[in-house]
């Protein structure tokens, strides 16, 4: 196993309606009328977030729960919780975060072993090349053994928002946005990104050479280039010869698939002439329907039932 589980495809193939709709406070939820099921997820939410909320909700199906209503309390929190519930976080994480896929995943990360020692930057990596929120990374780490649930706790209390903000230096203009951290280690990577999100390429340069990473195909209907900088290892930008890091810093402004290519050559010469490149493959998801600000409140509940019989009829 070593994609992404596809909840929402595996969610419509099994004929469960599925929407998007604003709820306010609500996360998700799930029911049934008969032979007919219905989930509906909270449309501003971020994408990672939707996926787990999904899964959360295909495990009350899968289970043989009756229509449930859930929170952040409900999707999340353990303890003090009823059975159907702890059963349907349960199901979530085993199923977006299974044990191979998230060994597989570290592997690629260069992370190997049983008991480990994660920092917040590479959890929160783990969490983007699985989809799903930092939070509930954490949780599956302790849930199979990879971390003690000491390191589970403290790495609970980092904010998501301060580990973006430390990875690239910059705090995200959008908070909810995910923070891609590229290097030339990286080259040939696919990612599936959404709007908003910040990505950020760091390769090696050194200008005195004459040889520069120039963009040669970055879609621009896809990808704006925020900055483009020159950051030398020592801090000293004036030393000649000094290596460094070029970093050019994308933000995903449209949905669609499209690639970030850059060679690295000497700008004056001919295309043709260069002595490296890089490529990443890029696929930005457009934002889920629904994207009315307006939430369902007291009547959420009841509303979503409503609404759903109505699809349903
Ligand atoms: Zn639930």
């Amino acid at each position: 196993m070593r994609e992404r589980v596809s909840i929402f495809e595996v969610i419509e193939d099994a004929r469960i309606w599925l929407f998007f709709r604003p709820l306010h406070n609500l996360y998700g939820a799930y029911m049934r009328e008969g032979d007919v099921a219905g989930i509906v997820i909270n449309s501003q939410h971020p994408v990672s977030l939707q996926r787990f909320t999904a899964a959360h909700e295909y495990g009350h199906h899968i289970l043989g729960h009756a229509a449930s209503a859930d929170d952040e309390e409900r999707i999340y929190r353990r303890g003090g919780q009823s059975l159907n519930e702890v059963a349907a976080q349960s199901f979530a994480g085993e199923f977006l975060m299974p044990v191979q896929l998230v060994n597989y995943t570290l592997r690629t990360m260069g992370i190997t072993g049983k008991r480990l020692s994660l920092g917040p930057r590479q959890v929160y990596q783990l969490a983007l090349e699985l989809g799903v929120s930092y939070g509930a990374a954490v949780t599956q780490l302790v849930a199979h053994g990879k971390l003690p649930v000491e390191a589970g706790q403290r790495l609970r209390k980092m904010s998501p928002l301060e580990i973006k903000t430390g990875l690239a230096g910059i705090r995200p203009e959008n908070s909810w946005a995910d923070v891609w951290l590229l290097d030339e280690s990286q080259d040939g990577r696919e990612i599936v990104a959404r709007l908003r999100d910040e990505i950020h390429l760091l390769l090696r340069e050194t200008p005195s050479t004459g040889y520069v990473w120039e963009p040669v195909d970055v879609a621009p209907e896809i990808l704006e280039l925020v900055d483009d900088r020159f950051d030398s290892a020592d801090g000293d930008h004036d030393v000649v010869g000094a290596d460094g890091l070029r970093h050019l810093f994308f933000r995903v402004v449209g949905p669609g698939a499209g690639r970030i290519k850059l060679e690295r050559r000497r700008p004056w010469e001919a295309p043709g002439q260069a002595i490296g490149a890089f490529e990443a493959t890029l696929d930005a998801m457009a934002a889920l329907t629904g994207d009315d600000p307006e939430g369902v409140t007291s009547e959420q509940k009841q509303g979503v039932i409503d609404e759903f019989r109505t699809v349903a009829a």
